[in-house]
């Protein structure tokens, strides 16, 4: 008799998946019980529960969450995502992998990630500031830009990084532009900051195919996802050659198997709100689109959708992780099974924290650089991690996440063996 594959307890718990990705790490490491102990737990959690005045007259209290995973190696650094299923748990994994993410980058900061229980689409434009300036006032304890720096996230942007800096500016009695990142330009914000995400994401995926002997231009690609992250990326691997057969956002899919013409998708959906019926495409929902006969996958979405339900049935050979945490645990052991080489999210999307670094520190140094320097210098960063990161994979032959973690898990514990304990 044979037994389905069953998804473990709480195989869809992004914290448990978290710290189970650590442990892997941790074991190859022969990391300390106690740097163990240390690692896999959360620095600080702050819960915040706070009302809103409605545009109707009435009071609505929110719950909203800033965790800090790890500040060892410089301020804790992190998005804030506005969403109705976002949860302690969650915040919690996302701030771990921050800072992983900083450490595989080199980046001089830890880990942390925010988070409100809202639906943005259900709210007006003056509930939506009313709702982040209350916000930024609560977790003000925590956030600041020694300290803590928050950026975009899932359904937040640079307007709403702008309602917190002038929160924050307007308590302190004086303009604090390093307080968040990924802000307007008008304010401090950098150049490349909004689509330094996707860019980060096409270059690592031209560095897989290189591994791999893949060409772009005979490589198919399925994105799930069209934020900020996935159009970019897709834009520019578009740009860079690859052929783009399916995007999809949150309301599904479109599928062209000779490619779509990305720049004219973009003007389509400016015109139209949508991606469906786009001409000469197909629809196709967001979880076919995971099971498309592409060789490159790109989830630039959300957490769990590569999962032991879907995993078996993938038939691109490269995943690009754009999204946080888009395969399970469970799933990642049956890609690595089936010969897939995943790209781990702690690289893939490494590039918005990346020019989060550059935007922080022009903020402090009131000096700012131009575009193509910061392409340039995030470039750099990004390749080099790849290497270190093939580098671990290869000598302790492990798939490629967990040759990421063993670079970053060990930046972290290097440095905090090296600061000692306190007192
Ligand atoms: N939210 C992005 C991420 O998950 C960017 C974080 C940042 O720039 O601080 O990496």
């Amino acid at each position: 008799m044979t037994i389905a594959a069953a998804p473990s307890l709480g195989a869809e718990n992004p914290w448990l998946n978290a710290q189970r990705q650590f442990d892997n790490a941790a074991d190859i490491l022969n990391l300390s019980p106690g740097l163990r102990a240390v690692l896999r737990e959360v620095r600080r959690e702050l819960i915040v529960r706070f009302p809103v005045k409605l545009d109707g007259g009435g009071l609505r209290v929110f719950e909203g969450y800033r965790v800090q995973h790890n500040v060892t190696r410089g301020p804790a650094k992190g998005g804030i995502r506005f969403h109705p299923d976002t949860n302690l748990d969650e915040v919690k994994a996302l701030a771990m992998w921050m800072t992983w993410k900083c450490a595989l980058a080199n980046i001089p900061f830890g880990g942390a990630k925010g988070g409100v229980v809202c639906d943005p689409a259900t709210l007006s434009h003056r509930e939506l500031e009313r709702l982040t300036r209350r916000f930024a006032s609560e977790i003000s304890v925590l956030i600041g830009p020694e300290s803590d720096i928050p950026a975009p996230d899932v359904n937040t942007s640079g307007e709403i990084m702008a309602w917190i800096m002038d929160t924050i500016s307007m308590e302190a009695g004086y303009s604090v532009p390093a307080v968040v990142t990924g802000k307007p330009l008008d304010i401090g914000g950098s150049e490349g900051r909004p689509s330094a995400t996707g860019r980060g994401v096409c270059i690592v995926a031209l560095e897989a195919c290189n591994r791999l002997g893949m060409e772009p231009h005979r490589t198919s690609v399925a994105v799930q996802g069209f934020g900020n992250v996935g159009s970019v990326a897709a834009l520019l691997m578009h740009d860079a050659g690859f052929k783009i057969c399916a995007v999809s956002d949150v309301h599904g899919g479109i599928y062209r198997d000779d490619g779509i013409e990305i720049h004219d998708l973009l003007e389509f959906r400016a015109r139209t709100g949508g991606l469906a019926a786009f001409p000469r495409t197909e629809p196709v929902s967001n979880s076919a689109l995971l099971e498309l006969p592409v060789d490159l996958l790109v989830p630039a979405a959300l957490e769990n959708q590569i999962t032991v339900r879907n995993a078996g049935r993938l038939q691109a050979r490269v995943v690009v992780e754009a999204a946080n945490g888009p395969t399970t645990p469970d799933a990642d052991v049956i890609l690595e099974r089936r010969g897939i080489t995943v790209v781990p999210d702690i690289l893939a999307n490494a590039g918005g924290v990346t020019v989060s670094y550059f935007e922080w520190v022009q903020d402090l140094q009131s000096l700012f650089w131009e575009e193509g320097e910061i392409n340039h210098k995030l470039e750099r960063i990004l390749k080099k991690a790849f290497v270190q990161m093939c580098d671990h994979a290869d000598a302790q032959r492990v798939s490629l996440r967990l040759g990421a973690y063993l670079v970053a898990v060990k930046r972290v514990a290097d440095a905090t063996a090296v600061r000692g304990i306190y007192p």
